[in-house]
Formats: structure tokens, C-alpha cells, sequence
């Protein structure tokens, strides 16, 4: 059993990690930036290591740095947490290199699916729907013209190594194709250092639907249900749900057997999201993130299953703790991100939080590593807390979502809560009537 994880992350998420790991009796190891010395993930750790100064590439993405402070510290273990490292292939073989279990999948599986297009082909090899687009990269301007043709407008050209909502231009007509092309390119070299680009049909008004999966080393997977991630800003989630409102009992049963099926001839393990958009009843596969994400809480919340547990637990060698007829959801869950951001121009916001209050009660949780008089430092991601609701039905959760909402003090920074609370008076949101789309048809361009 492992006895000590080193969680190479900071903010929400390695709080979340923490509580796991004490949870489960191991001891705990915080890295952290000169910026974050006092941050909460430091404090709760047992103990912890400076990696580096505030830039993210000096500290935690600073592999030297992390995996030194593993071994200096005893760790047996590093847990990647989200963003930073945890879908970098080279660090996962490093850590296993060092004699340090990595906990996440194998370094072979972060690669193939870290690779959108190389992702694409293996869910349809493995007999998983994908949205219809090019085989493969398109390698010119020329060749790109004519597939997009093929394809039918409006296209969407997307960048192999993507991620963050980046690396993506929708070409409406053959006019604007060049251009979009171009930019894409440009900002896929920049944002990811691979310039490799795809094409996709863009879907009118798709949902997002994506499936949380464990797989242990035994063959044994089994699938927690779906959320519904389609309330986003710049095609990145603010809003998600669990279950989705458009999914069928039956049709959930159908397409869970579908991919577990294909995790299992995959030879996977660890957790997992296999992502779709899901337009006229019909699913089609974007792309896999072989980490724990953001959105996990609500699975947990309407499964009663510690996903991060279960995910620790797995890469320590043992067998999944439950099977698929375990699996039953209860009620409905709701997870609005708490950006610090204007909550009309998305502009991000630093400062010192002042006059911290954390909603409760009933059926709400909180992850995240806020505290009266905290940092907010510019120099990480947006994402500052998690607020997570579950209620009986969807209509008492977003009563519940409303009032904890309004319950919820954080002053000294911009954040995201008067845009949530909007949404739960929303007549759209309440019926569900919602897609991609939906916040930038509602609030305009800004978004
Ligand atoms: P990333 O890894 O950057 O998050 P994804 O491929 O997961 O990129 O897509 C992010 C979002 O972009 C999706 O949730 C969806 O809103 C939108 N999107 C992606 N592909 C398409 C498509 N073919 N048609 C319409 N929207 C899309």
C-alpha cells in the first residue's frame, strides 16, 4: 500500500486530494511556488516543499524540481492532480522511472489520448461514435479547403494537442476558412508547441456529455454515469449536471456498457472522462482526459463513491471496490465553478479575499482552499472554489443551488457567483432547455 503521496497541484483540487489521502490513513507531501507558501494545500499537508518561484513553468510544471521533492520527502507516490503535469506522458514515465508510482494511467495510454486525433481513431477502432471529420491531421491550407467542402460548413478546425477551449476557429463559409485556418494554427503553435491540425463538422447546438469511468488492473471497469457540462463560456465549463436531463435510463445503461466495453479492450486504468457531444439522440466521442476533472464532485455526490479513493486505491494495486450493479444515482447534482473573474467580462481578478462565508446545509458541499484573508495571485488558473449541490429532484436542487448562492460571501475579488445566480432564475435553465451555445446566445458576444 502506499504510504505517502506527493500531490504535485495546488489550489481546490490538491485540498481535495488531501482530504482523500487522510481518508484513507496516508501521509501527505504539498509542493508549492514561492506564491503559495500560505496557501491552504500547504497547510493541511503533513508537509511540504517549495518547488519553485510564482511562473507555473518554474514550479509546478518544473518536473526536476517535483520529482526531487518526492524522493527528498519519502514520497512513494505523486498524484498529478488536474492541469500542470497530470496529462504530460513524460512525467508519468519519469515518475514510474524514479521507482514512484504515478496515479493515473499508463504513460502510453496519456499519450494516445493527449493526441486528439490519435484519440479519435482509437474511440472508433474501439466502436465508439466520433463526430465526422477529417481522418486524420490535414497537413496544407489546400488539402484543408477541399475536406472542408467535403465535410459541409460550418467546419471546426481544431489543434491535436488542444485543451482549455484553445486551438479552435469555426469557419462558417469557405471565405472565412483561410483565415480561421491560419489562426488556429498560430494559436496552437503558441498554446501547445505542436501546430498539428483537424477538422470537425460543427455541430449547430449540441449538448456536452461526457462519462466518468474507473478501471483497475484486474480488467475490472465500470462507469459512474454521465454529467452535463453544456453551460460554458468560451467553450470551457462553468455550469455541470448529473445526470444529464436528455439521457434515457436505457440509453445510459446502452452506451455505459458501450464504453466500458472499449476501456476494458483498452486495457486502461485509473479514472477517466470519455467526452461527447450529443445532438438528435445521437452521441459522438471528442476526446478523453485520463485525469481525475473538475467536474468529479457531482458524480460522487449522486454515486456516494469517492472517485479520488477509488482512484488512489486503484494505482496502489488493488482491485475496484465496487462493480457496475453497485452503481445507482441518486437524485440530482449540480456544480457551479466559482471563477475569480468578472462576472461579465470573464476578466480574471486577483486580490485578498476578504470576508470569506461558506455556504452549508443541506445537501451542499464546498471544495476549496479559500480562507478569510487568502491570496488570490495572478498567476494560476481561475477556478477558486467548487460549489456543489444535490437534492432529490433537479427543481429542489436548483432551489437549493439558489440559496447557497446567495449564502456565499467572498469579497476583495470579482467572481463568477452573480452570473450563477443569474442562471438559477433563468426560465431556460430551469426547463433545461440548453446547449453549447446557451450562455453566449443569453448574455451575448462577452461571452
Ligand atoms: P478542449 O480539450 O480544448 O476542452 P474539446 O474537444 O473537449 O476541447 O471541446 C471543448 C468544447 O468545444 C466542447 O465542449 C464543445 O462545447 C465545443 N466543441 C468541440 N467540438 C465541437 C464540434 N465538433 N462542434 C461544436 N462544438 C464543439
Amino acid at each position: 500500500m502506499i504510504k505517502k503521496i506527493l500531490i504535485a497541484n495546488r489550489g481546490e483540487i490538491a485540498v481535495r486530494i488531501l482530504r482523500a489521502c487522510k481518508d484513507l490513513g496516508i501521509q501527505t507531501v504539498a509542493v508549492h511556488s514561492t506564491a503559495d507558501a500560505d496557501a491552504m494545500h500547504v497547510r493541511l499537508a503533513d508537509e511540504s516543499v517549495c518547488v519553485g518561484p510564482p511562473s507555473p513553468r518554474e514550479s509546478y510544471l518544473n518536473i526536476p524540481s517535483i520529482i526531487s521533492a518526492a524522493c527528498i520527502s519519502g514520497a512513494d507516490a505523486i498524484h498529478p492532480g488536474l492541469g500542470f503535469l497530470s496529462e504530460n506522458s513524460t512525467f508519468a514515465y519519469m515518475v514510474e522511472e524514479h521507482g514512484l508510482t504515478f496515479i493515473g494511467p499508463k504513460a502510453d495510454h496519456i499519450a494516445m489520448m493527449g493526441d486528439k486525433i490519435m484519440a479519435k481513431k482509437t474511440a472508433a477502432r474501439l466502436g465508439l461514435p466520433t463526430v465526422p471529420g477529417s481522418d486524420g491531421a490535414v497537413t496544407n491550407l489546400e488539402k484543408a479547403v477541399k475536406l472542408a467542402e467535403k465535410i459541409g460548413y460550418p467546419v471546426l478546425i481544431k489543434a491535436a494537442g488542444g485543451g482549455g477551449g484553445r486551438g479552435m476557429r469555426v469557419a462558417k463559409t469557405k471565405e472565412e476558412f483561410s483565415a480561421a485556418y491560419e489562426e488556429a494554427k498560430r494559436e496552437a503553435a503558441i498554446a501547445f508547441g505542436n501546430d498539428c491540425l483537424y477538422l470537425e463538422k460543427y455541430l449547430a447546438n449540441p449538448r456536452h456529455i461526457e462519462f466518468q469511468i474507473i478501471a483497475d488492473a484486474f480488467g475490472n471497469v465500470i462507469h459512474l454515469g454521465e454529467r452535463d457540462c453544456s453551460i460554458q463560456r468560451r467553450n470551457q465549463k462553468i455550469w455541470e449536471e448529473a445526470l444529464s436531463m436528455v439521457l434515457s435510463p436505457e440509453e445510459r445503461k446502452d452506451f455505459g456498457q458501450k464504453i466500458t466495453k472499449a476501456i476494458e479492450e483498452l486495457k486502461y486504468k485509473g479514472v477517466g472522462t470519455l467526452e461527447f457531444l450529443y445532438e438528435n439522440e445521437k452521441l459522438y466521442f471528442i476526446e478523453m482526459n485520463t485525469r481525475i476533472q473538475v467536474e468529479h464532485a457531482i458524480t460522487e455526490v449522486i454515486t456516494g463513491v469517492d472517485v479520488v479513493r477509488e482512484q488512489i486505491l486503484v494505482a496502489a494495486g488493488n482491485e475496484l471496490s465496487l462493480s457496475q450493479s453497485d452503481v445507482q444515482f441518486r437524485g440530482h447534482a449540480i456544480e457551479c465553478r466559482i471563477n475569480a473573474e468578472n462576472p461579465e467580462t470573464f476578466v480574471p481578478s486577483a486580490g485578498v479575499v476578504q470576508n470569506y462565508h461558506c455556504p452549508g446545509g443541506p445537501g451542499v458541499r464546498v471544495d476549496s482552499a479559500l480562507y478569510d484573508g487568502c491570496k488570490i495571485p495572478p498567476y494560476y488558473d481561475s477556478l477558486i472554489a467548487k460549489l456543489i449541490v444535490q437534492a432529490n429532484n433537479r427543481e429542489q436542487c436548483l432551489a437549493r443551488l439558489r440559496r447557497a448562492l446567495r449564502e456565499y460571501v467572498i469579497d476583495g475579488i470579482d467572481t463568477l457567483i452573480p452570473l450563477h445566480l443569474k442562471l438559477t432564475e433563468d426560465a431556460d435553465v430551469a426547463s433545461g432547455n440548453f446547449d453549447i451555445h446557451f450562455l453566449e446566445r443569453k448574455f451575448g458576444e462577452a461571452r
